[in-house]
């Protein structure tokens, strides 16, 4: 039977199949892609952990009300004082996070609140038991649970924070004096539920991670042509349409290069289709180089045809883009005899060049540049026309 995981094989060399082709058993990946795990997942999470901080307000606040209700001793005061404490730290956060001005802040305040939750409802905890022994101590690994499912922190983060509630509950309960036995066996208790929560948070962030990389790796290939590894004509479309209100906005020009291989068919006829694919190959890897800049971009319209749309261009520095890249095939010097043009493959190019005053849509830009590269090919091919 086939590894299920055989097909990554087809897809790479790409840093998605990559990555899932060597694990991630640890939950990490490798550099840049766990940094734009991060960002992927704080932005997936952010109305979650707000929800989870003025959540955790309001119950704070109503526990507050229960120790009132099940301590009668003086030490009630200071169970008070802590729970203020706790209550007054998660304010400054929220007002912090309210406008969404320190949206960046989110994640560190998360995993400080949590702790300050857990840590301040374990040192309640330690004050009661010191006049009351029944007050529970079973709200920690709620606290531990929030910190594993609710406000979608990281295994290693829910883990640390839920670590040190279980030192600062074994602290408080030796500083009350409670049993050795009773303190045993609610130990247990917490490590045994924190074990589920652990193991539940691991499972959560593997799969969440693996759906990251499967989904990134779905959007690469549904946008990018899988023989050239350029973008195919439909992100070409979307990306165009975006591209051309951003240089709008910007006030730069575009320019569209539309090109067509000569004599195509006959090269295939001559020399075979799989021969005809590694020349589509190495003109790929050209246009590649042609659309460098990071707003630039190379696609394989389909069959033979390519475009290259170049981001902030004049029409003069069009042209010439254009000239090497006719000229760094014309270097390649691929054989063709069966070429009326040339003993070698050739590339017709028509370029449309439209500055941020033009209105036309991404048809009137296509259609520009069809003619000029159909007036390129009137003209005996092997050239660039606009
Ligand atoms: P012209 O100079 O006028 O462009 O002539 P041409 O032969 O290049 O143009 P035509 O449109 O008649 O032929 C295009 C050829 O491109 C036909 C087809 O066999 C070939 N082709 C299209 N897609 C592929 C592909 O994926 N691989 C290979 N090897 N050939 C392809
Ligand atoms: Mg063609
Ligand atoms: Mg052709």
């Amino acid at each position: 039977m086939p590894h299920p995981r055989a097909w990554l094989e087809d897809v790479r060399p790409c840093p998605y199949a990559d990555q899932l082709a060597s694990g991630f058993r640890l939950l990490r990946f490798n550099q840049p892609l766990e940094r734009e795990y991060r960002a992927h997942a704080q932005d997936s999470t952010y109305s979650v952990k707000r929800i989870a901080l003025y959540g955790a307000i309001l119950i704070w606040l109503a526990f507050a009300a229960f120790d009132f209700a099940l301590v009668h001793s003086p030490v009630i005061w200071w169970m008070f004082a802590v729970r203020l404490s706790v209550f007054s730290l998660l304010l400054i956060f929220a007002g912090l996070l309210i406008q969404g001005r320190h949206a960046h802040l989110l994640q560190p305040l998360s995993v400080v609140s949590i702790m300050a939750l857990g840590v301040g409802a374990a040192v309640v905890v330690g004050i009661a038991h010191i006049t009351d022994p029944t007050y529970p101590y079973e709200g920690l690994l709620l606290v531990c649970m929030a910190a594993y499912f609710l406000i979608g922190l990281r295994f290693r983060e829910a883990l640390g924070c839920s670590l040190a509630v279980l030192v600062a509950y074994v602290g408080g309960e030796l500083f009350a004096g409670v049993p050795l036995s009773r303190l045993i066996s609610n130990l247990l208790f917490l490590l045994i539920g924190n074990a589920m929560g652990a193991i539940g948070c691991y499972l959560l962030e593997y799969k969440s991670r693996e759906h990251f990389l499967i989904s990134r790796l779905m959007r690469l290939l549904a946008d990018h042509d899988s023989l050239t590894g350029l973008h195919n004509r439909r992100s070409f479309n979307r990306q165009f349409e975006q591209l051309w209100r951003q240089a709008q906005r910007e006030g730069h020009s575009l320019a569209l290069l539309l090109s067509d291989i000569d004599h195509f068919k006959a090269y295939n006829d001559r020399y075979g289709h799989q021969a005809g694919d590694k020349v589509l190959e190495r003109i790929g890897g050209l246009l590649k180089d042609a659309a460098r800049r990071p707003l630039d971009m190379a696609v394989r319209l389909g069959g033979e045809e390519f475009a290259v749309l170049l981001y902030d261009i004049d029409q003069a520095e069009a042209l010439q883009r254009a000239e090497v890249l006719r000229k760094n095939l014309e270097l390649l010097a691929i054989e063709h005899q069966g070429s009326a043009t040339a003993p070698i493959v050739t590339i017709s190019i028509g370029v449309s060049c439209f500055p941020p005053t033009d209105s036309g849509t991404l048809a009137k830009h296509y259609e520009q540049a069809d003619r000029a590269l159909y007036k390129a090919k009137a003209a005996g091919r092997n050239q660039v026309m606009s």
